[in-house]
């Protein structure tokens, strides 16, 4: 029995508590905003009410993550305490539906893109799987920003979410820290010094429920929010030259304010760098009082706890986790580098150089003087280390330094300290050890290791795609949402023709409520009978948003020119932000929006072709979008995209990858069989050749006259008002370099595309290769990658 087993008496009386709350006889009077806070805070209170208090003698994970995508929190929680369905029964007797009520929450988009909502993903699945758990990260007071589009063009305005009245946080006062900053060191003996800081920033901890699926855990994500220190000194601030050109950050409380807007880029700012320390400072603080207060010593810390570091974003716990053991606790250098090297985890999320993580030294230096002395020890230490192996060789030094060239290289830090690294698909994790840390992997070849990303079948089947849902519990024997592996019980109705019915039925439902949020977001009506083809993420130009734009082109071109062709009817869809700064993948949304207009107000492509893009992409928007899906765009560069999660998510929900062999795409085609995925392009092995010989995109667009013609009409005016200068930034880029081979792999997407329009004229081999996605994807639950951690790394 459930200990929060939901009461209806007891709800009923906290709904009509309300109406004194808002002033109104009755509920029938609340509005849908009033219903939507009785719902998130009646059932919190109930939550904390009634969680059990257990002690968990397991080691303790603490997931280190910058970024949390946590997506709308309201539903996901009642489904997960298994209140949905009783409350949503409750709403009818008021005409309400549950649904609108839930379409009130605002997103905390407290992250960037996939790496965000990887650790949403992962808490999600470490409660319903019993793992005790703390996740860390930033309360931003605005998320990542809202996007619109005027004249085809990307605008940004803040996303200032109300973080002071989102219903789902506790305040908790007890847990608040001082983080301290900049000013002098002094040595006392050996590894000991004293530090004269010239700030404090108060550190304050918000806590929000992660609830498991229907099995009584709550556990945190504490979210620490700066403030201004009473004791907060400003002319010791402007004496000590601390900053002294950054006056607006002497507000302390601004710390916190800003989620930094890049994906896959590093931000290199003084004032990323104080977001970093003040995160990890407070994170290590309150990870060692939980420990003490549980009773524990300092000798048991690395085998109670677990430290993982989500990317290099909070590396800086490592030097902050030795001052304190060294500084507060006296331990010598010894005893503290034995517990950092056990209690530590990296997971890398990227090969690309512009993302790799490097800090000035001058500004590490001025910020943490303390820790700079710590990370130069550990560089000294570790070159002796380097020199047994591979003698004095300045070239191998020269990768492996953790202090180089000015610079403190965020990665090379963590691979030295962590005990373990993993990448987050196994062709990721291979290309870790070969191109990126081959020198590493000879000197602590144990270290490294895979683990596939997944996605919670929580939010991403059961919340976005309720009918399906429905369908799988009346297919499926045992709970399929706490194993998704189950769903391979699905392969037997592959051929049976009321199964096909109910899943075509499903789908062209979704596809119609997609459709409806189309017309409704930017007054396009689309044709649910073609093709719903979808390319959802961040822009980057390793994703390769422009391949996809010109296949439209070459597509439209070709129906211009023979308008009796036979041609499957098809609606692109599109939906991402680009990083403010990152003005070529901007260039490559307004030449996306441009395109749109043309082709959707020409009368001649009416239900045949229409390209919709959907401003401001976030995690409600996306469990809109997935379960409508025909074909997934999953078309990287071979070898840039470490593993994906929205392949994950599409498959699932029965769309088809069209994809390169990146990333997770590789497992996703392994699981399903090459016949029900598209794989086209260039894999690692022929990138490597083709550079090798030395690539020109021009001999591409020279040699292609579908490619030239594509082209071309980007560099004509047509999609720009005659401004033929309006897409230069990314034709020159494209034209003159192409750093992600667009064009070599032009031909082959355009082709395969031929091939997805022609296989989904035979309805019943295409809804065959879609319930297989579904059928055969379960390894890539979220619950089965905390397994494989479990396994590999936390429990081993
Ligand atoms: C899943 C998800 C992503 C990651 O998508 P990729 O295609 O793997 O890059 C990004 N943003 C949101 C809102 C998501 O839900």
């Amino acid at each position: 029995m459930s200990n929060h087993q939901f009461n209806l008496n007891l709800f009923d009386t906290t709904v009509k508590k309300y109406c004194h709350f808002f002033d109104v006889a009755s509920p029938e009077h609340f509005s849908l905003q009033q219903w939507y806070q009785v719902l998130a805070e009646g059932s919190l209170d109930y939550v904390y009410a009634t969680a059990p208090v257990t002690k968990n003698e397991t080691r303790h994970v603490n997931y280190l993550s910058m970024e949390f995508l946590i997506g709308r929190l309201t539903g996901n929680n009642l489904m997960n305490l298994g209140y949905y369905e009783p409350i949503k029964q409750y709403l009818t007797q008021y005409n309400v539906d549950i649904a609108d009520v839930l379409e009130q929450e605002r997103d905390p988009a407290l992250g960037n893109g996939g790496l965000g909502r990887l650790a949403a993903c992962f808490l999600d699945s470490m409660a319903s799987l019993g793992q005790n758990a703390t996740g860390y990260g930033l309360h931003y007071q605005y998320g990542l920003f809202k996007q619109s589009f005027v004249q085809g063009k990307q605008q940004e305005t803040g996303d200032f979410w109300q973080r002071d009245h989102y219903p789902w946080q506790t305040f908790n006062p007890s847990k608040t820290q001082n983080i301290q900053f900049g000013g002098r060191i002094k040595q006392i003996k050996d590894d000991k010094y004293a530090w004269t800081p010239v700030l404090t920033i108060q550190g304050k901890a918000f806590d929000l429920p992660i609830i498991g699926y229907k099995n009584n855990v709550i556990q945190p994500l504490r979210l620490w929010q700066a403030d201004n220190d009473q004791s907060f000194d400003l002319n010791a601030f402007n004496d000590g030259k601390f900053l002294s050109a950054d006056k607006h950050i002497v507000n302390a409380a601004a710390l916190t304010q800003v989620l930094y807007p890049n994906d896959n880029h590093r931000a290199g700012q003084k004032l990323r760098l104080m977001q970093q320390y003040f995160h990890v400072a407070c994170s290590v603080a309150d990870i060692l009082a939980r420990h003490f207060a549980q009773g524990y010593t300092l000798n048991e810390l690395a085998k109670r706890q677990v430290i993982q570091l989500n990317d290099t974003h909070p590396t800086l716990a490592i030097p902050e986790l030795m001052r304190v053991l060294l500084d507060e606790y006296d331990l010598s250098w010894e005893q503290a580098w034995a517990i950092c090297t056990q209690i530590f985890a990296y997971t890398n999320h990227t090969l690309l150089p512009e993302a790799l993580e490097q800090w000035d030294q001058r500004l590490f230096k001025t910020l943490l003087p303390r820790h700079f002395v710590i990370v130069d020890k550990i560089n000294r230490l570790f070159q002796d280390k380097v020199r047994a192996q591979f003698g004095d060789n300045p070239q191998v030094w020269e990768k492996l330094a953790i202090l180089f060239d000015y610079r403190v290289r965020m990665a090379n830090l963590c691979v030295v300290t962590c005990f373990a690294v993993n990448g987050v698909a196994q062709i990721h994790s291979n290309l870790v050890v070969s191109d990126l840390f081959p020198e590493y992997h000879q000197l602590f070849p144990t270290k490294f290791c895979n683990v596939t990303n997944g996605i919670t079948p929580r939010r991403w089947i059961r919340q976005a795609n309720p009918q399906l849902a429905k369908l799988l519990d009346d297919t499926v024997q045992g709970d399929w949402t706490k194993d998704l592996t189950l769903l391979k019980q699905v392969e037997k109705y592959v051929d049976d023709a009321s199964f096909h019915q109910a899943y075509f039925r499903i789908k062209q439902h979704n596809k119609q409520v997609l459709a409806d949020e189309i017309q409704r977001s930017i007054g396009l009506t689309v044709n649910t009978d073609a093709i719903f083809d979808i390319q959802i993420k961040r822009f980057h130009e390793y994703k390769r948003q422009h391949l996809n734009l010109l296949n439209i082109i070459a597509t439209y071109q070709q129906l211009k020119a023979n308008p009796n062709m036979a041609f499957t009817p098809r609606v692109f869809v599109f939906s991402g932000k680009a990083a403010p700064g990152y003005y070529l993948a901007k260039n490559i949304i307004h030449a996306i929006n441009n395109v749109a207009d043309i082709i959707n107000h020409d009368k001649a492509m009416k239900d045949k072709l229409q390209v919709a893009f959907l401003p401001d992409y976030r995690v409600s928007l996306a469990e809109k979008i997935i379960p409508a899906a025909d074909v997934s765009e999953q078309i990287s560069m071979a070898g840039k995209e470490a593993s994906g999660t929205g392949n994950m998510k599409l498959a699932l929900n029965g769309a088809l990858t069209l994809g390169t062999l990146d990333g997770a795409n590789v497992e996703i085609a392994e699981m399903v069989g090459e016949e029900n995925v598209f794989i086209f392009g260039h894999t690692v092995e022929s990138v490597r050749e083709l550079l090798a010989k030395g690539y020109n995109p021009k001999t591409y667009y020279n040699n292609d006259p579908v490619l030239k013609g594509a082209v071309d009409f980007l560099a004509s005016g047509k999609a720009s008002n005659g401004d033929k200068q309006a897409f230069d930034l990314m034709l020159t880029s494209l034209l003159e370099r192409d750093p992600f081979l667009v064009f070599a792999d032009f031909a082959s997407y355009f082709t395969t595309q031929q091939k997805v329009g022609e296989a989904y004229v035979n309805q019943a081999a295409w809804l065959r290769s879609a319930i297989l996605n579904t059928a055969r994807l379960g390894m890539f639950s979220s619950d089965r990658s905390i397994q494989d951690y479990q396994r590999r790394i936390w429990l081993k």
